[in-house]
């Protein structure tokens, strides 16, 4: 999708620390990380919210929790522990209309969140 910033992300028109990356999602670090490990794993495909998702996205779901795993992998977090969140519009706070899963670590989160 020409105007979503993820889009333009997975097409390489706006820079990203990439994480990681198969045939179906991208991870990058987030511009304003939460954390000392903050990733964003996104689908190449362009999906807005959740509410978006049908039943043909199912494999796809699946994708980006496998992609967390690798992530905690790669930054080493898997036995401290992390956080997947996923953000869905106004009052979950969802900034970036392109789905995503927010990958936090590297520090004790607090819970419940604000
Ligand atoms: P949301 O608020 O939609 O759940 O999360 C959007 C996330 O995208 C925010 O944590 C924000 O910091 C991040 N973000 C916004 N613009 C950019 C960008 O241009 N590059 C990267 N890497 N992250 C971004
Ligand atoms: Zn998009």
């Amino acid at each position: 999708m020409d105007s979503c910033l993820f889009c333009k992300i997975i097409a390489g028109d706006i820079p990203s620390k990439t994480i990681y990356e198969n045939d179906y999602v991208m991870a990058f670090d987030d511009i304003e990380p939460k954390a000392p490990v903050h990733v964003l794993i996104i689908p190449k495909k362009h999906i807005s919210t959740i509410n978006d998702l049908d039943d043909s996205d199912k494999n796809l779901c699946g994708e980006l929790f496998l992609a967390a795993q690798k992530i905690a992998k790669i930054k080493k977090i898997t036995t401290s522990g992390f956080r997947c969140i996923m953000n869905t519009n106004s009052d979950g706070g969802q900034t970036v209309f392109h789905i995503h899963m927010h990958v936090l670590g590297g520090r004790k989160l607090n819970w419940p969140p604000g």
